[in-house]
């Protein structure tokens, strides 16, 4: 037959909207999506005619299998560019992976707010204009037990806010231990200057001395600030001066004490057998004037930097413009609200957060999850493709916290035989529910501590579909 008759059995795009297969899509796919997929796929076929690269009965046979290819293109056009994946680099707290996920407990919560009109900012009570900052501040105070509470975008919003509101033109004293920079460009020599305050440092590297401070007030002073040194920790020949310590030259020269805790717990992991990160109420207690750390760290919350402390100076807070355009969205309200909730009760909160039931999981549990996984994936995949183990490791907990804390967990090895880990690994990153695997010496490791237990079945399905499918997808 001659090219030109060969174009006429490629169906129409208005017939292949018609065809069943495709006909399905209509109802959730935009039309634009479908209709792509279908010239995209039509294309391809025309191509393949004019170059004479295809000959009558595997045209026919294409044509035939036509629906199915457009449907896969239009599923595949159709994806979110944010979608889930499955964590299993341990690393509980992953910036890059969205940091902490929220329990399930808020998903309701955030389905009534976000589908209908809500009083974010009004007063039930008197029928006036309310204060969108009401809704988490009573539960902070009594959690916290501090006088007054704003929460903001994130905990880099909240520190140039209370930089810009106590200390604008003024110097603020920090230690030359604490100027740290933390992933993301957050430097805080650099949001300090921002902010309008002046940086002064004090001390050295691994000695700073309440006299280092004392030494350096003077008339511009504007506040000392503390910075939780997050993600690394200075060991041996070292001394830093307590809050309670600065406080006692807040009395003196009526400087405020201002204290960038980062991750921020609400509760004392130390009770869990972990070491002692700061916790917010202890910071409180120890008289820091102003506290500001994530709602997505630790706390395991959304996106939020939450600031707590005196009222006098949260009070100018709420008026700075600045607080405008850090504003917090009323979903991420809504989350924090019932994240905070949770803490009322510990042992629930412990329970319902999955940031804190992870790091808090035991090694018992970790175990038991291992051995099961271990068996599912062992009666799936073939010996030729890879040796599969269950082995002990070592967890982080990431965004900063902990930072020399190892937790040990148990993690799936895989030995590949066939293939290449970091081609592997690669595989697994772009299958339909992303995998993110760590490679060490060779090996693929696979973290249970932050692998649902829920996503086991996909992931088998992701390790097989890793081994299988063709080089180079
Ligand atoms: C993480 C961190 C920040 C930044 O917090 P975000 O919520 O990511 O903006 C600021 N300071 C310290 C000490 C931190 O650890």
């Amino acid at each position: 037959m001659e090219n030109k008759n060969l174009f006429k059995l490629i169906p129409k795009v208005d017939e292949l909207l018609e065809d069943s297969i495709i006909e399905k899509y209509i109802d959730y796919v935009p039309r634009k999506i479908i209709v792509n997929s279908i010239r995209d796929e039509t294309d391809l076929l025309r191509k393949k005619i004019k170059d004479g690269r295809i000959e009558e009965k595997d045209l026919v046979k294409k044509i035939e299998e036509l629906p199915t290819v457009i449907g896969k293109r239009i599923e595949d056009k159709n994806k979110f560019n944010l979608r889930k994946v499955i964590n299993g680099t341990g690393v509980v707290l992953h910036t890059n992976l969205g940091r902490s996920m929220l329990s399930s407990y808020v998903l309701k919560g955030l389905e009534e707010i976000s589908t209908n009109y809500s009083n974010l900012e009004f007063n039930l009570k008197t029928g006036e204009r309310g204060s969108r900052y009401s809704h988490v501040e009573e539960l902070l105070k009594s959690i916290a037990g501090c006088e007054s509470a704003i929460v903001v975008n994130n905990n880099a919003a909240a520190v140039l806010l209370v930089l810009n509101t106590v200390a604008k033109e003024k110097e603020v004293i920090i230690s030359r231990g604490e100027l740290i920079e933390i992933g993301d460009s957050f430097r805080i020599p650099e949001v300090m200057e921002e902010s309008g305050a002046h940086l002064l440092e004090v001390g050295t590297t691994n000695k700073t001395h309440l006299w280092d401070y004392e030494n350096a007030i003077n008339e511009r002073t504007g506040a000392l600030l503390k910075v939780h040194t997050s993600n690394y920790k200075i060991l041996g020949f070292t001394s830093s001066v307590s809050v309670t310590e600065l406080c006692g030259l807040k009395d003196k020269y009526g400087i405020p004490v201002i204290e960038d805790l980062g991750s921020g717990t609400l509760i004392d992991f130390s009770k869990y057998g972990m070491e002692y990160e700061p916790t917010v109420q202890d910071s409180v207690k120890n008289g820091g004037d102003i506290i500001t750390f994530s709602g997505d760290k630790l706390l395991g919350g959304p996106q939020a930097g939450i600031i707590v402390g005196r009222k006098t100076y949260i009070d100018k807070m709420k008026k700075n413009p600045l607080t405008r355009a850090f504003r917090i969205d009323k979903l991420t309200l809504c989350a924090l609200e019932e994240t905070l909730r949770l803490y009322l009760d510990e042992e629930k909160a412990v329970e319902m957060i999955p940031t804190l039931s992870m790091l808090t999981l035991k090694s018992k549990e970790l175990e038991n999850r291992g051995i099961k996984l271990y068996n599912r994936i062992k009666e799936c995949i073939d010996k030729k493709f890879a040796d599969i183990d269950l082995v002990d490791d070592y967890s982080e907990v990431g965004g900063g916290s902990f930072p020399i804390g190892k937790f040990p967990t148990k993690c799936i090895m895989l030995s590949l035989k066939n293939i290449r880990p970091e081609e592997y690994e690669k595989r697994l990153r772009n299958f339909k529910v992303p995998i993110i695997a760590r490679i060490y010496k060779d090996n693929i490791y696979l973290d249970l501590r932050t692998i649902m237990p829920d996503d086991y079945d996909i992931l088998i399905e992701g390790l097989l579909y890793g081994l299988t499918v063709d080089e180079g997808v």
